[in-house]
C-alpha cells in the first residue's frame, strides 16, 4: 500500500520552505512528506552564480539549517522525480514507480529551462543550461576538464547576465548573444539596456543582439565554436544557454488542475482542485501591478507565496495580496535593480527621471494615478526598498512626488503615518 501523507509537497526550494513555514504556523504536529528532483538539502538557487564564479562556498548554499526537516517534523524524499499527480485518487507517481498518497498537496515544482532543440550540435559537450547546483558543478568541471578559455551566452536577460558575471569573474573571455535588439529587454528600458551593455563591454565581454545561434560545432563531441545566424563564428569551449525558463507543469497535464501560463490559482494559492495548491514559478497567481495573473519567477515572491499556502492548507484562510516582479543584477560591479512595470505601452503613465552617464547612474520612476507603479535604478540602488514598498502599499505620492528623484530621498519624505506604518514593521513584506 501506498503510504498516505497529510501534507505532501512536491518541491524543496523558496515555495516549498515558505509552505513548510506557513504550516507549522498553524499546525506543529502533523507530518509533512516533502518529494524533490534534485538530490541536495534545500539550497538558495540564486547563489549558484556566485558558486560558479567563485564569490562563495559551498558552505553557503543551504537555504536553511542541516536540522530544518527534522526541527519541522518533515519526511524529505530527495532524489526522487514526481512523473504525475492523480488528482482524482488522491496520489502522485514518482518515476521509480513509487506513489504517495496525500490530504493536501502543494505543487511548488519551479521551472524548467527552454533548450532550443533546433540548434544543430547543441548535443555537444559543454553545452549546458544553467538553473540548479548540478549545473554549476557541471559547468565547474567541464572548464576544468577542458582547460575552457572561451564561453558563449546564449540569452541577455536575468540568467544570461548572471552565468556572464560568474565567467568573467573566472577569466573566461566571454560573449554574448540576445534575440532582441537589447539585453534584459523585458525589465530595462532602451537607457538602461545601454547601460548595462557599455558596462560589459568596457569589462571585455562581447555582446551580440539581434542575432541568436544557428550550429553548435564540436571536435571528438567537444565544443570548439558556434555559428551565429549573423553569419559570424564565435571560437568558444563552453556554451550556456539562457533563454528562459517555464513554469514546470509536466506532472499535472491531463489533469482536472488548470494549467495556462502557470497552474493557475486562486487568491489562497489553490488550485482548480480542492486541497491542491501551487506556489513559486510553478504558479500563475495575481500580479499586485500589472492585475491579472501571471507567473513572477523570483525568489521573495515564491516564498511568499508558498507561505500563504502552507497557512491555507492548514486551515487558516489567508489571502494572497499578489507579487511584484523584480530584477536586481550586479553588472560588473554596477548595481541594478527593475521592479514592476518599467515599460508602460500606453501614455496613462507619468514618467520620471534622472540620468548622469558620467557616473553612471540613473533613476526612472513610472507613475499611474499618482502611485509608483515600477522603476529603475542603476548605479545607486539604495533606495530600492522605500519603493518597492510604496508600490506594494499603493501609497499616492502627490505630496512628495518632486522629491523621489532628489539625493536624499528618503523615509523622512513619506507622510507620516506611512513612516510609522514602515518602521514598525508592518511595511516590510517579502
Ligand atoms: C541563476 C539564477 C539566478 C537567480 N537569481 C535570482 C535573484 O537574484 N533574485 C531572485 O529573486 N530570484 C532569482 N532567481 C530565481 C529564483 O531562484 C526562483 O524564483 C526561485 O528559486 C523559485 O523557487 P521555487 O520554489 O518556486 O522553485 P525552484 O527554486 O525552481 O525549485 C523547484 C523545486 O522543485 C523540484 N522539482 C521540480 N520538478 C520536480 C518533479 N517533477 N518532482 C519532484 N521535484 C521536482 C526541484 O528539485 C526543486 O527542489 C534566480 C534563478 C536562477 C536560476
Amino acid at each position: 500500500m501506498e503510504p498516505h501523507c497529510p501534507f505532501l509537497i512536491i518541491g524543496n526550494s523558496a515555495a516549498a520552505v515558505g509552505a513548510i513555514t506557513g504550516i507549522r504556523e498553524v499546525d506543529p504536529q502533523t507530518p509533512i512528506t516533502l518529494i524533490a528532483k534534485e538530490p541536495q538539502h534545500t539550497y538558495s538557487r540564486p547563489l549558484i552564480s556566485y558558486l560558479l564564479g567563485g564569490k562563495v562556498d559551498e558552505s553557503k548554499m543551504p537555504y536553511r539549517s542541516p536540522a530544518f526537516y527534522a526541527e519541522n517534523k518533515i519526511t524529505p524524499i530527495l532524489g526522487s522525480e514526481v512523473i504525475r499527480v492523480d488528482p482524482e485518487n488522491h496520489f502522485v507517481q514518482a518515476k521509480n514507480g513509487e506513489r504517495y498518497g496525500f490530504g493536501k498537496l502543494l505543487i511548488a515544482t519551479g521551472g524548467n529551462p527552454i533548450v532550443p532543440r533546433d540548434i544543430e550540435g547543441i548535443q555537444s559537450q559543454g553545452v549546458f543550461t544553467f538553473t540548479t547546483w548540478d549545473d554549476a558543478q557541471n559547468i565547474q568541471s567541464h572548464i576544468e576538464r577542458c582547460g575552457v578559455r572561451r564561453a558563449l551566452i546564449v540569452g541577455g536577460g536575468l540568467i544570461g547576465l548572471k552565468s556572464l558575471e560568474a565567467l568573467m569573474a573566472l577569466g573566461i573571455q566571454t560573449t554574448l548573444v540576445e534575440l532582441s535588439p537589447r539585453v534584459l529587454s523585458v525589465t530595462f528600458d532602451q537607457t538602461a539596456s545601454n547601460m548595462a551593455q557599455e558596462t560589459l563591454r568596457k569589462n571585455g565581454a562581447e555582446i551580440h543582439c539581434n542575432t541568436t545561434v544557428q550550429s553548435i560545432q564540436s571536435d571528438q563531441g567537444n565544443v570548439i565554436s558556434a555559428t551565429l545566424k549573423s553569419g559570424i563564428r564565435i571560437d568558444c569551449e563552453l556554451v550556456i544557454i539562457a533563454i528562459g525558463v517555464l513554469p514546470n507543469i509536466d506532472l499535472v497535464k491531463n489533469t482536472a488542475i488548470k494549467t495556462d501560463r502557470g497552474i493557475v490559482v486562486d487568491g489562497t494559492l489553490q488550485s482548480t482542485v480542492e486541497g491542491i495548491y501551487a506556489a513559486g514559478d510553478v504558479a500563475q497567481a495575481f500580479d499586485l501591478v500589472e492585475g491579472g495573473t501571471r507567473p513572477i519567477p523570483i525568489l521573495p515572491v515564491a516564498y511568499r507565496q508558498g507561505w500563504v499556502a502552507g497557512l491555507n492548507m492548514a486551515g487558516r484562510r489567508r489571502l494572497y495580496r499578489g507579487g511584484v516582479a523584480m530584477n536586481a543584477v550586479d553588472v560588473c560591479g554596477l548595481p541594478t535593480i527593475s521592479v514592476g512595470i518599467t515599460v508602460p505601452a500606453t501614455n496613462e503613465y507619468e514618467i520620471l527621471s534622472s540620468l548622469e552617464s558620467s557616473v553612471p547612474r540613473y533613476r526612472k520612476i513610472v507613475l499611474r494615478d499618482n502611485r509608483i507603479v515600477g522603476f529603475i535604478l542603476i548605479g545607486d540602488i539604495d533606495r530600492a526598498g522605500i519603493l518597492t514598498g510604496l508600490i506594494r502599499d499603493k501609497i499616492d505620492v502627490t505630496s512628495f512626488k518632486e522629491s523621489l528623484l532628489t539625493d536624499d530621498f528618503g523615509l523622512l519624505h513619506v507622510p507620516k503615518d506611512y513612516r510609522k506604518h514602515i518602521v514598525s514593521g508592518m511595511g516590510i513584506e517579502v
